[in-house]
């Protein structure tokens, strides 16, 4: 036995039991159970990261994307249309948004503090959940203060405070399981108790993700061999059905040693009835896991055990329906239906249609948070010394993109203690990503030097990548560099006005490397084109490529921290072709951003200089920028900028000596 006392539960009805007359139209199985026959349905909200309202809070917007007030619009119906049903959440609920960092660094979690995410799912009368990697984000102490305020049983197997010899005898962090006693009404209207057994598990990668807060107070187990072992006890203490909630992707149809998506792996154990899974913020069912081996689309199962993932931050509501005849004393599953419910359509012009109205109840219950949360994005979190503005990213180093570089090249660090890449050189890959281009002449970020607010970080990263980090060479270093100067025309010796940027090249594939110095040779032809493609083989612009004041070889090695899109071959750039990836973050850039700025106090994001151009003999380009660039073209370093004129659609017209 664990040596965790279970809560105890008092047996209750299903939350579907009177519900089902009205104008719903009541689910086959519910319509067709006969005698000694019921319908279950188990609903899954998995991956929320804190996404109550249906709002953008670093946009400072209302979205129809997001929000469990909007998912839960599903949950009356859903319910009402089903004689029995169980509501669930699959982990990551605590951290993710703006909400959930003002909770963590402004307004804190006191004993008998409720936080807003726990409330939400205490309003709707979840049944059970468990805990993802995200939960520790914050620390173990946070973790259990909030958790403190469900009335709902948390559980998760894998992560333990005293491991023994068998998973079975660990003392876990929280309970491994809840065996929940229900009153099952049948196709005549009869009621039957019965005992579902929930199980949860996280990435064991927590260790590694959140090794500050973990290390010394808990370990993790292989989540597949912690299942294998409390399956059969579950059964043995009279679990009917056994329903796994892995806060884990899907991953390999086999087991594998401490895999991070297990969900298919966990289908191949003997006794298990379903499968809710998440992580991986995907559809299952759905065209991410079309031919994916193990997964079956068509009838929802992975490995024949019927199995969801209902999207991330409310996207979606997972249901999977079970036709249980009685069987001896027992329920089992006869038959099964899968799908997902998502709360918005992307119409073909891209437009977003809602496809519910948020839940009343679940907004008021967090109103007060909401109105918090918005003070709180929209005042100083933090301070700059410098202003961070991209004006002039593509012509000098620069402090926007300097911020990205830094707070990236922090987290990596942290990440790479304890690996086997520990003391390699960490250099930081980012780009210019609100450039003017084809965005326009106010597209640029332009947060004054001072007072730093949350909202100002969505500035500074407009997309919801993930960290990565690659290991290349010296040589590989050498042509994402080559890759990225393909930006510029080629400016001849002598030449004067000619126009600096190549059109096609979108900015967001300008990737400045931190952490080594070098200079582009404008006079050289690009060595690729603006798709990634071969253009001239011996051709160099980067000259001068020095780490720490020696000469870059090509048989160095490097870790660069940079985004999942550039890792796994977004751009095309030698070296980031998706082989490299030594570390697959579960934090977003962005993440990164807020929790350096919080951490740090005042950031210093001053740019170091660490490219320029190369001196172009009597050479002069033309260079067009937000009208906005005036105000700084006197600071920036290393190139000479002077007013020419204006530029065409509102753009302003600088010429640049080199
Ligand atoms: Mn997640
Ligand atoms: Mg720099």
């Amino acid at each position: 036995m664990p040596k965790f006392t279970h809560r105890p539960m008092t047996r209750r009805a299903f939350l579907g039991t009177t519900a089902a007359a009205g104008l719903v139209m009541v689910h086959p199985f519910t319509a067709r159970a006969a005698a000694g026959q019921a319908h279950l349905r188990l609903m899954e909200t998995t991956d929320l990261h804190v996404h109550v309202w249906p709002y953008d809070y670093y946009a400072d917007r209302e979205v129809d994307t997001v929000g469990l007030a909007r998912t839960a619009a599903h949950i009356a119906d859903i319910r009402a249309e089903a004689q029995n049903s169980l509501l669930l959440d699959n982990g990551d609920f605590l951290q993710g948004n703006p909400m959930g960092d003002y909770i963590a660094y402004e307004r804190g979690m006191k004993a008998g503090d409720m936080h807003p995410i726990i409330t939400a799912l205490n309003t709707l009368n979840f049944d059970a959940a468990t805990i993802g990697n995200h939960e520790f984000n914050y620390g173990l102490d946070f973790l259990m203060k909030s958790l403190d305020g469900a009335a709902f049983p948390v559980v998760l197997a894998n992560v333990v405070k005293e491991q023994a010899a068998d998973p079975t005898q660990d003392t876990t962090l929280v309970p491994p399981y809840v065996i929940l006693d229900r009153e099952l009404t049948d196709g005549a209207g009869e009621t039957h108790p019965i005992r579902v057994g929930i199980l949860g598990f996280t990435p064991p990668q927590v260790m590694n993700w959140d090794r500050k807060h973990l290390e010394g107070n808990v370990t993790a187990r292989d989540i597949v061999a912690t299942a294998r072992a409390y399956v059969p006890q579950m059964r043995e203490e009279g679990a009917d059905l056994v329903v796994l909630l892995a806060h884990s992707g899907i991953g390999a149809p086999e087991p594998q040693e401490m895999m991070e998506n297990a969900a298919a792996a966990l289908a191949t154990l003997p006794g298990i009835d379903a499968i809710l899974s998440g992580h991986s913020h995907l559809v299952f069912p759905g065209p991410a896991y079309d031919g994916f081996a193990g997964a079956d689309n068509a009838n929802g199962t992975l490995n024949g055990v019927p199995a969801v993932m209902a999207g991330f931050w409310g996207s979606h509501l997972g249901v999977i329906d079970l036709l249980l005849e009685r069987d001896g004393s027992g329920w089992r599953v006869v038959s099964h239906e899968v799908e997902t419910r998502p709360i918005s359509r992307r119409e073909e012009d891209r437009s977003i249609t809602a496809l519910v109205e948020s839940d009343p109840d679940v907004q008021e219950a967090t109103r007060e948070d909401h109105e918090e949360t918005l003070a709180y994005v929209r005042r100083a979190v933090g301070k700059t010394d410098a202003p961070l503005h991209s004006y002039f990213a593509l012509v000098a180093d620069d402090p926007s993109v300097q911020i990205v570089s830094q707070a990236q090249e922090w987290y990596v660090r942290q990440m790479m203690q304890g690996t086997e890449w520990e003391g390699l050189p960490i250099l930081s890959a980012a780009a210019p990503f609100k450039a003017g281009g084809r965005g326009g002449a106010e597209y640029y970020t332009d947060v004054p030097a001072g007072d730093v607010a949350i909202k100002n970080v969505a500035d500074l990263y407009l997309y919801p990548n993930t960290v990565r980090a690659v290991k290349i060479n010296g040589a590989e270093l050498r042509d994402w560099l080559e890759r990225s100067a393909g930006i510029f025309n080629q400016v001849e010796p002598g030449s004067e006005d000619v126009p600096l940027i190549n059109p096609d090249f979108p900015s967001y594939n300008f990737d400045v490397i931190d952490g080594v110095t070098y200079r582009i040779d404008l006079t050289q032809p690009s060595k690729f084109d603006s798709k990634g493609g071969m253009l001239n083989e011996g051709a160099s612009r980067i000259v001068d490529l020095e780490h720490e004041g020696q000469p870059v070889t090509p048989e160095m090695e490097f870790i660069v921290a940079t985004n999942n899109y550039r890792a796994s071959g977004g751009g095309s750039f030698p070296g980031a072709m998706g082989d490299t990836i030594v570390f697959e973050a579960p934090d977003t850039n962005r993440d990164v951003i807020v929790r350096y700025i919080v951490e740090q106090g005042t950031v210093s994001p001053r740019a170091d200089g660490n490219w320029t151009f190369a001196p172009v003999e009597g050479a002069t380009v033309l260079f067009d920028t937000g009208p906005g660039g005036a105000a700084y073209a006197a600071e920036v370093p290393g190139v000479q900028i002077e007013p020419a004129g204006d530029g065409p659609d509102g753009f302003a017209r600088f010429r640049i000596g080199l």
